[in-house]
C-alpha cells in the first residue's frame, strides 16, 4: 500500500523497535510455520507450553516505545543524577577512560558481543587482552599468577578467605582475621560468606594479628583511611605462625608502593576500576586476584594460559577448565561463572596504552597532589590521622558539618565518618585547580595557599607520603605489549588486530544453548557512557542519584511483572551470585522461622554446574534428583527424596524450561511437592527467554529466581562478563534479601549482609535491560519469546533428519533450544562433537554449547534475534558437515585426515607449498558460497588443551616464542 493511503498509526509501527530486535519477519514466520506443519504461532506455543501454567492475557507493561523516545526518557532520568566531583575513594575513583579504548572496545560490538572464550581458536584477540590483564596484575602485585577477573573486590576477598581455608593444611582453626581498616563493603560481604562457611571473623587493628590464632588474614594496603601501614612485619609474623595472608591492594598505588609479592603475601586482590573503567554507581568493574606459585592450581575464576596449536605455534586458551563447576559440581571451589572479561580487557588496555612510564606519571601526579594537600592542611593546623599516604588523607579534629556544607555548595563529595572524620581521596582526574578548591572547602576560602608554591617546596624537599621502606624499586610492565602501543595510531591498530581475531555477533549467530546470545541493540548500549550514569560513585549521597534510583525502581517493577514475584534485589552481579543470594535468603528465612536446621538442597542431575556449587557455598547438602529418558525430572525419585529428607529439606533448585530444553508438564506438582515437604523452590531463571510474557515462575510455584540480564535482557556477554543476576522473591523472603552496610535499603533486615560490593551490583548496565523492555513493550516481549521458540523448533525440524534431536516433548516440540545428539555419529565415524564444533569455524560459525547438559551433544539456542536467512545458513552448514562425516564413515576420507579432525583451517594451512590432504584447499577454507563472500579466518589451528594444563603459563609469552616455530 502506498503511504498516502495508510493511517498514521500504521506508518509509525513500521519503525517499531521490535521489528528490529526480532529476526524473522512476517513472511518468514508463515514459511517457518509451514515447515513445522503448524497452522499458527499460537498453536505452536499452545503445544509447547503446558496449559496449566500459561499466563492469561498480556503482561501489564507500557506499550512499546520507539528507540529515540525511550532514549529521551532515559536522558531525562539521567539528568536527575548530579555528577559531583568525587573524593570519596573507598575503592572507587574517577578515571580517564582513553577515548581510543572507549570507542574501539567499550562501545564496539566487535568486543562487547563476543562470548566467553570457550572456543579459543576464534577468541585469540580477547584472550590476548585478558593475558595482558593477568600480566599487569602479576607485575603490579609482584605475584606469580593472576586470574582473568572476579566480580568485585568484596567477593574477591571472600574467595581469598575460602581459598586460605582450603589450602592451609597446617592450621585447623575456623577463624579468619580481618584488619579493621578494610573497606566496609568488603567486610559486609565477608560476614555473609563466613556465616555459611562456618568461619568466625576476628576484626581488629592489623597489629592485633600477632595475638590471634587464625587460619588466614586480610589486610588492606593502603588502609581505608589512607595509611601505608607496616604490613610487611605483620605478614612476616603471620607466616612464621602458618597463617596465610591476603592483601586487598589498590593497583594505582602499587605503581609507587612496594609490591605485596615482595613481602611473602599469599594472595593479593582488589579492584582494577581506576584503570580506565567508569565508576558507574558501583560497576561493572573487574576485580583482580593473584596468588603465590604454591596456590596456582587453586585459583578461583577463569585463568588464561598459553598453550600451542596443532602447528606448534603459541596459542592462548582458558586453562584448567576441569576445575570449573560443570565438572566438579558441589565440590567446585567456587561458583564463579560469568566474570568481568570486558572490563578486565579495558583495564589491561589502559595499562598497555600508558605503559610503566605513563602509569608512573599518573600515580606520581596523584601522589604529589595528595602530598601538597597534606602540606597545606598541616600548615593550617589541621590534624591528619596518619603521617603516611598514597592518595588518601583522613582529617581529624575538624568541624565536619561545616566542611560538608561548603563541599556540597562546590559540588564536591568527601567521605564522612560517623565519628566526625573527613576523608579525601584524590584520583587521576584531579588537577591543581581542584586542589585550590579543596583547600577552600577543607580550610575556608581565606587559606592563602598557592598550589604552585607548595609544589616548588615539595620538589625541593623531595616530599612524599610513602615511608622509605615502602617505595617500589622493582620494574613492571616490561613486556613489549606494554611498550609498543603508546601512540594512538599504534593502539588503534592493536585493538583492531585483536578484534579481528575474534568471532562475535558482528560476524554470525552464536547459537549457544543456555546462554541466549541475542541482539544487544545499539540504542540500549548508548546510555552506559553518558556521564550522568558513568561518573556516579556508588556511595554518593542519595540526593544526587535520584535518576538512577528511579530507573532501577522502574526496571524492578518491570521484572516483578515479568516474573510474578513480589520483590527484586539488584545486588547480585552474575547469575551464580544470584543463586547464592537466593539460597542465602532461603536460609535466613528458615532461620527466622525457627527452621535453620534445614540444609538439604535437591538438584536435578541436569542442572547447570553453578547450582550445586552455590548450594555448597551456602553450606547446603546437595541431593541429586534423577531425570527420566525424556529429560524430565523423575517425579518418583523427587517424591521419594523429598519425603526422605522432609525434616531437613531446605530447597530445590529447578531450571525451567529445563536445561534439556523441555517445558516439563508437571512443574507445578514438582514445586508443590517440595512445599509440602517444608522446602522452598528456587527456579533458575537462565531460561527466562522461553517464558517472558507466556508464563511466570512466581505463578507456578517459585519462591525465588535469578534472572541473567546478560542473557534474556540484552546486556551483552562482553567475552565473559559483565553480567547482572538480580533475584526476584516472594514477599516472605523479601526481608532476607541482601542489604548493604554503606547504603542500607528499606524493607530489608538490618543484619541481612551483602553479597556484592555495591548495593545495586553493576548498576551502570541496567539501562540496557530497561531500554529493551521499554522498547519492546508487553506485546513485543511476548512475540520475542514466541519467535525464540519458533526459531528453535525450525532448527530442530531442519536438522532432525541429519542429527537426532534429544528430548522433544511428547508432541515433538522443543522449547527455545534443542540438543543435537552426536554420540551415534561418533560411534560410527570417530568424529566427535568437538570436531564438529571446530569445523563450524571454517563455515564462519561459533559452535553451539558443547557437552552440556549431556556429554557428546551440541545444544543450539538461536534466539528470536536471528533471521530466517541466518538460521538457514547455520542449518546448511550443519547439513554440509553431516555430509562430510558421511565421507569419513564410508572410508572415502581416512579417520585421521579429513576436514573435520583437522579443523579449523587457518590461512597457514591453505597457503602451504605442499598440500597432501585427501580434500581440496577450497573445501578446507571455503566450504560454502556464503563463506566466500565473507571469510572469517580462525587465528590459530586447533589448540592443545592438555599441553596447556601440564605446562601452566599464564603470563605474556616472549615475542620470540612466536618467531621460533615459524
Ligand atoms: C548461565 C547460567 C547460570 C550462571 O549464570 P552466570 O551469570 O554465568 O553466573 C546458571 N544457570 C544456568 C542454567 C545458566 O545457563
Amino acid at each position: 500500500m502506498p503511504t498516502e493511503t495508510r493511517p498514521l498509526t500504521e506508518l509509525a509501527n513500521h519503525a517499531d523497535f521490535l521489528q528490529r530486535h526480532n529476526g524473522p519477519h512476517h513472511h518468514d514466520v508463515t514459511e517457518m510455520l509451514k515447515a513445522l506443519d503448524m497452522p499458527s504461532l499460537k498453536t505452536l506455543i499452545d503445544r509447547t507450553i503446558p496449559k496449566g501454567i500459561r499466563l492469561e492475557g498480556d503482561l501489564a507493561l507500557d506499550g512499546p516505545r520507539g528507540e529515540s523516545e525511550a532514549l529521551d526518557y532515559l536522558r531525562g532520568l539521567a539528568r536527575q543524577n548530579k555528577v559531583f566531583k568525587s573524593y570519596i575513594g573507598q575503592g572507587y575513583y574517577p578515571t580517564h577512560l582513553p577515548a581510543v579504548i572507549q570507542r574501539n572496545v567499550l562501545e564496539n560490538p566487535g568486543w562487547y558481543t563476543a562470548y566467553t572464550p570457550y572456543q579459543p581458536e576464534i577468541a585469540q584477540g580477547r584472550l590476548e587482552g585478558l593475558l595482558n590483564f593477568q600480566q599487569m596484575v602479576m607485575d603490579l602485585t609482584g605475584m606469580a599468577i593472576a586470574n582473568a577477573s572476579l566480580l568485585d573486590e568484596a567477593t574477591a576477598a571472600a574467595e581469598a578467605m575460602a581459598l586460605c581455608r582450603r589450602s592451609n593444611k597446617k592450621h585447623k582453626s575456623q577463624r579468619f582475621f580481618v584488619a579493621d581498616n578494610v573497606l566496609p563493603q568488603t567486610l559486609d560481604v565477608l560476614r555473609t560468606r563466613a556465616a555459611y562457611l562456618g568461619f568466625e571473623l576476628v576484626v581488629a587493628p592489623a597489629a592485633q594479628l600477632a595475638h590471634e590464632d587464625v587460619f588466614g588474614a586480610l589486610l588492606q594496603y593502603p588502609g581505608i583511611d589512607g595509611e601505608v601501614g607496616d604490613i610487611e612485619s605483620v605478614v612476616a609474623d603471620a607466616r612464621s605462625r602458618q597463617i596465610m595472608t591476603c592483601v586487598a591492594a589498590d593497583l594505582m598505588s602499587l605503581v609507587l608502593l612496594k609490591e605485596p609479592g615482595a613481602m611473602g603475601v599469599d594472595i593479593v586482590l582488589g579492584n582494577s576500576q581506576r584503570f580506565g573503567v567508569p565508576m558507574g554507581y558501583g560497576g561493572p568493574h573487574a576485580a583482580f586476584f593473584a596468588t603465590s606459585e604454591a596456590l596456582k592450581r587453586s585459583l578461583p575464576g577463569r585463568v588464561i594460559g598459553v598453550s600451542k596449536d596443532s602447528r606448534g605455534r603459541p596459542a592462548l586458551r582458558m586453562a584448567m577448565q576441569t576445575r570449573e563447576q560443570h565438572i566438579r559440581r558441589e565440590k567446585a571451589t567456587s561458583n564463579i561463572c560469568t566474570a568481568q572479561a570486558l572490563l578486565a580487557n579495558i583495564a589491561g588496555f589502559y595499562a598497555v596504552y600508558h605503559g610503566a612510564e605513563g602509569l608512573q606519571t599518573i600515580a606520581g601526579r596523584i601522589h604529589r597532589l595528595t602530598t601538597l594537600l597534606a602540606t597545606g592542611l598541616k600548615r593550617h593546623g589541621i590534624a591528619l590521622k596518619h603521617d603516611s599516604w598514597f592518595d588518601t588523607l583522613t582529617l581529624t579534629g575538624i568541624d565536619s558539618h561545616r566542611i560538608q556544607g561548603r563541599a556540597l555548595t562546590r559540588e564536591i563529595n568527601l567521605r564522612y565518618s560517623a565519628d566526625g572524620e573527613v576523608g579525601v581521596s584524590l584520583n587521576e582526574t584531579t588537577t591543581a585547580a581542584d586542589l585550590a578548591v579543596l583547600f577552600d572547602v577543607l580550610i575556608g576560602e581565606e587559606h592563602g595557599l598557592s598550589v604552585s608554591e607548595l609544589d616548588r617546596e615539595a620538589v625541593e624537599q623531595s616530599a612524599s607520603g610513602i615511608p622509605a621502606d615502602y617505595r617500589r624499586d622493582s620494574e613492571f610492565l616490561q613486556h613489549p605489549n606494554f611498550q609498543r602501543f603508546r601512540s594512538e595510531t599504534e593502539m588503534l591498530r592493536y585493538l583492531k588486530r585483536l578484534e579481528n581475531r575474534d568471532l562475535s555477533l558482528t560476524h554470525a549467530m552464536i547459537p549457544l544453548g543456555s546462554c541466549t546470545m541475542k541482539l544487544n541493540a545499539t540504542s540500549e548500549m548508548i546510555p552506559i557512557t553518558w556521564p550522568e550514569f558513568a561518573d556516579i560513585h556508588p556511595f554518593a549521597p542519595s540526593e544526587q542519584t535520584s535518576g538512577y534510583r528511579q530507573m532501577i525502581t522502574e526496571l524492578s517493577d518491570f521484572l516483578i511483572e515479568i516474573t510474578g514475584y513480589d520483590n527484586i534485589s539488584m545486588q547480585p552481579n552474575s547469575g551464580a551470585q544470584g543463586e547464592y543470594a537466593g539460597l542465602v535468603a532461603i536460609r535466613r528465612y528458615q532461620a527466622a522461622v525457627g527452621e535453620g536446621h534445614r540444609d538439604i538442597c535437591l538438584i536435578p542431575s541436569s542442572a547447570h554446574g553453578t547450582n550445586p556449587a552455590s548450594a555448597a557455598m551456602a553450606q547446603m547438602k546437595v541431593v541429586v534428583v534423577e531425570c527420566d529418558r525424556d529429560g524430565n525430572i523423575d517425579m518418583a525419585d523427587l517424591e521419594a527424596k523429598a519425603a526422605k529428607h522432609r525434616d531437613n529439606l531446605s530447597a530445590i533448585m529447578l531450571t525451567y524450561p529445563s536445561t534439556h530444553g523441555v517445558f516439563e508438564e508437571n512443574i507445578r506438582q514438582a514445586c508443590q511437592l517440595v512445599h509440602d515437604n517444608g522446602g522452598q523452590v528456587y527456579i533458575d531463571g537462565a531460561n527466562m527467554n522461553a517464558q517472558v510474557g507466556l508464563c511466570r515462575p512466581g505463578d507456578y510455584g517459585g519462591d525465588v529466581s535469578h534472572l541473567n540480564l546478560h542473557k534474556t535482557f540484552c546486556i551483552p556477554h562482553g567475552g565473559g562478563g559483565p553480567g547482572m543476576g538480580p533475584i526476584g522473591v516472594k514477599a516472605h523472603l523479601a526481608p532476607h534479601l541482601p542489604n548493604h552496610v554503606v547504603t542500607p535499603q528499606e524493607g530489608i533486615e538490618k543484619d541481612s549482609g551483602a553479597v556484592s560490593a555495591a548495593a545495586f551490583g553493576s548498576a551502570s548496565i541496567l539501562p540496557i535491560s530497561w531500554a529493551y523492555i521499554k522498547m519492546m513493550g508487553a506485546r513485543g516481549l511476548r512475540e520475542a519469546t514466541e519467535l525464540a521458540i519458533l526459531n528453535a523448533n525450525y532448527i530442530a525440524r531442519r536438522l532432525q533428519a541429519h542429527y537426532p534431536v534429544l528430548y522433544q516433548a511428547a508432541n515433538g516440540t522443543v522449547a527455545h533450544e534443542c540438543i543435537l545428539d552426536m554420540r551415534p555419529l561418533k560411534a560410527a565415524s570417530g568424529i566427535s562433537e568437538e570436531d564438529i564444533a571446530k569445523r563450524l569455524m571454517d563455515y564462519g560459525f561459533h559452535a553451539p554449547t558443547m557437552s552440556f547438559p549431556v556429554t557428546g551433544t551440541l545444544m543450539v539456542e538461536p534466539t528470536e534475534s536471528e533471521s530466517r536467512y541466518e538460521l538457514d545458513r547455520f542449518c546448511d552448514a550443519m547439513i554440509a558437515i553431516r555430509e562430510e562425516i558421511a565421507r569419513v564413515e564410508s572410508g572415502e576420507w581416512p579417520k585421521d585426515s579429513n576436514p573435520l579432525v583437522l579443523a579449523p583451517h587457518t590461512m597457514a594451512d591453505v597457503t602451504e607449498e605442499t598440500w597432501e590432504r585427501p580434500y581440496s584447499r577450497e573445501r578446507a577454507a571455503f566450504p560454502t558460497e556464503a563463506v566466500r563472500d565473507a571469510k572469517y579466518w580462525p587465528a590459530v589451528n586447533r589448540v592443545d588443551n592438555v599441553f596447556g594444563d601440564r605446562n601452566l603459563i599464564c603470563s605474556c609469552p616472549p615475542i620470540d616464542a612466536y618467531r621460533d616455530v615459524s
